[in-house]
């Protein structure tokens, strides 16, 4: 067995938050054959649109186009994430579990709560997955933190340390983010998508975002990441998005 199990452990709060925001450094990444895996933190039950079956449904469809090598969730309250000493040592226990050498999770500052705690939940359960003595009063997998940790964006900016080009990969993220048809479409004449944060239209938004990023290293479509910490030359995540 490698030290690590997993190439990138994806910690996100609602199914769907992963494909939006790195779909397509995903696709490019289980092509290359490296092995990537989600944690939803919540079933998005709260969501104004579509039912949990549905987004179970559409989950499981999207994480087969990915070509995810795991798939897990937590079942916290949706709309309620709050970050508890419970809730981060569960992040936690599975970061040990499934030993990924890189995690990457929500913008601690974005204004939604959910992704809020999420994006703290991320970071405090990689911190916490490197203890010793959690690991052992939990009685599973022996403490390992991640080597490398990034924050990938929803709706809060930032100046990111890379862009991933996507270009190549960029249909098939449109494809993974059509999985979840319940979030698309309105759910009734009165569902004016005044709930989304910047309008109605997710795919437009999606396209603009992409587009807006891989103009800034000159490419058709990108995906932007923060690397918490400093990004070293011989980061893995690089060698990964790289090698044949
Ligand atoms: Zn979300």
């Amino acid at each position: 067995m490698s030290t690590h199990d997993l190439d990138l452990l994806i910690i996100a709060a609602h199914p769907d938050d992963a494909e939006i925001a790195l779909g397509g450094t995903i696709l490019r990444l289980t092509d290359r054959g490296h092995r990537v895996g989600i944690l939803d933190l919540t079933r998005g039950e709260m969501g104004t649109r579509g039912t949990v079956e549905d987004r179970d449904q559409e989950t499981a469809q999207a994480s087969q186009k990915l070509g995810l090598a795991v798939r897990r969730n937590l079942g916290l309250p949706d709309g309620r994430l709050v970050p508890g000493v419970s809730e981060r040592e569960a992040v936690a226990a599975v970061i040990r579990e499934l030993r990924p050498t890189i995690v990457a999770g929500h913008n601690p500052n974005d204004p939604h709560p959910d992704h809020r705690g999420a994006g703290e939940l991320a970071r405090d359960g990689w911190y916490l997955a490197g203890l010793k003595r959690l690991a052992e009063q939990a009685g599973g997998p022996p403490a390992q933190r991640p080597p490398e940790r990034f924050i990938f964006q929803s709706h809060t900016g930032f100046d990111p340390t890379l862009v991933v080009d996507i270009s190549a990969y960029f249909e098939r993220k449109v494809e993974v983010i059509q999985a979840y048809a319940s979030q698309l479409a309105p759910s009734s004449p009165k569902d004016d998508g005044a709930h989304l944060l910047r309008g109605r239209d997710i795919l437009e938004r999606v396209t603009h975002k992409a587009r807006t990023h891989g103009g800034a290293i000159g490419v058709e479509f990108g995906e932007p990441l923060l690397c918490a910490g400093t990004l070293s030359a011989d980061s893995r995540l690089l060698a990964l998005l790289g090698s044949a």
